[in-house]
């Protein structure tokens, strides 16, 4: 060939099945494997997950399946950015090993009625603005992870009640995963990275980062011995005076059980979430011990 070289093309499989045979093939050969579930129309912080799994196990498998029982109606299910030829190319160049990418009947085939629950982490937070959301979650991801039976599977602290949920779930149904937790990926000004940042005007896109600052300053404030309900009361007033239209939550949590937290004696988090035009944003930060 002159002049032009060949895209690494990435191995695609669809079902179960096909799926388990890889995996096993792998596991005889002693390799170790890791996933890194996603909804695809990837970007940097799926690729920070990629990376963090890349360097620590042999064998790296992405699932991309946007999961329909974990968008509420009139959520962004069918306008969700798909693009898997660009996803693939993405992955293949990040050294990925496998694109598992099931189609939605091998996923939820006829007569599919078992849900997995999780009451309490699941109902607060973003759970109480999207009743069912971390049901479908905590459903499509234990089914992932038994399908695939990694290692290890990671996950961004962006979505950080979603990790716990997964960490809980993991636990409970011994599914013999370690769930990683990876840093959030940011823009330079600061805007956590997110497939759902596309929805926004470039004026919307310009207010965005008020969010991360607003929580840095509360954790900042806190830090410096602020009482927390007032700092997280202060956060909310400045993303509506950013541009915000509502805050759904802007809360310190306890980093494990996301129990609100009103006083510093255990680690904590504060996490938020609020709309700005047609996107709901969220994000969160470490409160330092
Ligand atoms: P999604 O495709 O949006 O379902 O996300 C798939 C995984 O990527 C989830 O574990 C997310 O938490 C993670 N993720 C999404 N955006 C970021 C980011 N900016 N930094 C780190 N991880 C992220």
């Amino acid at each position: 060939m002159t002049g032009s070289r060949a895209e690494p093309t990435l191995a695609t499989i669809r079902g179960v099945a096909a799926l388990r045979a890889r995996v096993a093939g792998w596991r005889q050969a002693g390799e170790t494997i890791a996933l890194v579930p996603t909804m695809g129309a990837l970007h940097e912080g799926h690729g920070a997950l990629v990376a963090a799994a890349r360097k620590a196990f042999d064998r790296v498998i992405v699932s991309l399946f946007v999961n329909p029982t974990q968008f509420g109606p009139g959520e962004d299910f069918t306008t969700y950015p798909r693009d898997q030829a660009a996803d693939a190319g993405f992955l293949g160049a990040l050294g990925v090993d496998l694109l598992y990418a099931p189609t939605h009947d091998e996923m939820y085939p006829d007569g599919f009625v078992t849900e997995v629950s999780v009451p309490g982490l699941a109902d607060v937070l973003c759970g109480a603005a999207r009743p069912g959301h971390f049901n479908g979650v905590a459903t499509v991801v234990a089914k992932l992870l038994t399908q695939a039976a990694p290692d290890a599977a990671y996950f961004g602290e962006k979505d950080y009640q979603q990790l716990i949920i997964i960490r809980r779930v993991a636990m409970d149904l011994n599914l013999g995963v370690r769930i990683e937790g990876v840093a959030t990926v940011r823009a330079p000004d600061g805007l956590a990275i997110s497939s759902r940042n596309a929805y926004l005007s470039a004026q919307q896109r310009a207010a965005a980062p008020a969010l991360y600052a607003a929580l840095n300053e509360a954790a900042q404030s806190i830090g410096d011995g602020a009482d927390m309900e007032g700092a997280c009361a202060h956060g909310r007033a400045a993303l509506i005076a950013a541009g915000f239209s509502a805050v759904d939550y802007f809360q310190c949590v306890d980093v494990g059980t996301l129990e609100p937290v009103t006083t510093r004696d255990r680690p904590a988090r504060i996490l938020a979430a609020a709309h700005l035009g047609p996107a709901r944003l969220i994000d969160n930060v470490a409160v330092a011990g």
